[in-house]
């Protein structure tokens, strides 16, 4: 059975972000996902207050802002791995909100984590078989048919061995993924995230650990896939990355979402500049690569 690794396949549509406006919650042409006055706290902080927010459809976007700004809460909230204390999102149009984890995943809201959840004592192979799970296959009733449970255990494998291939992974699957390189594994994190064919990929922070030629190796990969339809959401605080990959850039600071606009104007933003400089020391070495050219 062919199989298909494009999530949207046929579908690549130019992003139609040229009449968003540059601005916190800017309205977008055919957002996949709208978010209104989503919050959540620690402790007496807002973590996340966010108004509102709309991803474009088939662009990359990225979510920047300084150490502690909201953008992983904001992922944990929007994938079910955390609850909001209020707000609503939908996901291409249908409410998201209330969403397990599992369910946000089958709905095609797919991410991958800051540090990489590959399992080490599993092989690279066995890791993307688990990105599998949730699917069809694994229901109840297929289960129980043996000669179902093995054509899908088949097409898990097929799939798999066809994203490896992609990913340029495929000569690693017998070995342990806790052999591999940092920028490795993020591409094992990438392309196990591809097995569930979805439609939205949330990438925290791809390219942190991983070296200059894996990067360009990587940013080629996220370029592609929007190419062939898929949004991407992603979070990073390489500058570098952030002006040569995103469509559309999204800035956080202190929960809210402060700035929005193509990477080259947003970053000399003064509430960009502002919240960068604000902030931690760490991140103001994250200002100056914010401001060059
Ligand atoms: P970074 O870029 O450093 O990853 P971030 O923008 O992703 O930062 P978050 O990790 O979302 O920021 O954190 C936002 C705020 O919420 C921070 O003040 C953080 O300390 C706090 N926070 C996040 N998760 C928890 C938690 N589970 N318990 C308590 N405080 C938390």
């Amino acid at each position: 059975m062919p199989v298909d690794t494009t999530p949207a396949a046929g579908v690549a549509p130019a992003p139609r972000l040229e009449n968003a406006e540059h601005l916190p919650g800017a309205a977008k042409a055919d957002p996949i996902l709208v978010a209104d006055d989503v919050t959540r706290s620690f402790g007496g902080i807002k973590a996340v207050d966010v108004a509102h927010l709309e991803i474009p459809r088939h662009a990359i976007t990225a979510l920047i802002g300084p150490n502690g700004a909201g953008k992983t809460t904001l992922f944990n909230l929007l994938t079910g791995f955390d609850k909001a204390e209020s707000g609503r999102w939908t996901f291409d149009g249908q409410p998201a909100d209330k969403l397990s984890a599992a369910r946000a995943a089958r709905a095609g809201m797919v991410r991958t984590f800051q540090l990489t959840k590959a399992l080490n004592r599993m092989t690279v192979l066995e890791n993307m078989r688990l990105g599998a799970t949730g699917q069809q296959g694994e229901r109840f009733a297929t289960a129980l048919v043996p000669a179902l449970w093995r054509r899908r255990e088949q097409e898990i494998t097929d799939k798999a061995m066809t994203l490896l291939e992609r990913f340029k992974l495929d000569a690693k699957k017998d070995d342990y993924a806790g052999s591999l390189s940092g920028g490795q594994r993020k591409l094992l994190e990438m392309a196990r995230a591809l097995m569930t064919d979805p439609r939205m990929l949330m990438l925290d922070e791809p390219m942190a650990g991983v070296n200059p030629a894996l990067k360009q190796s990587l940013l080629g990969h996220i370029k592609q896939l929007r190419d062939e339809g898929m949004t991407v959401l992603f979070i990073e605080h390489d500058m570098h990355m952030v002006r040569h990959v995103s469509d559309w850039v999204v800035v956080m600071s202190e929960g809210r979402i402060v700035a929005e606009g193509p990477a080259h104007t947003v970053m000399h933003e003064q509430a960009v500049v502002d919240a960068y400089l604000g902030a931690h020391h760490d991140t103001d070495l994250g200002a100056d690569a914010l401001l060059e050219d």
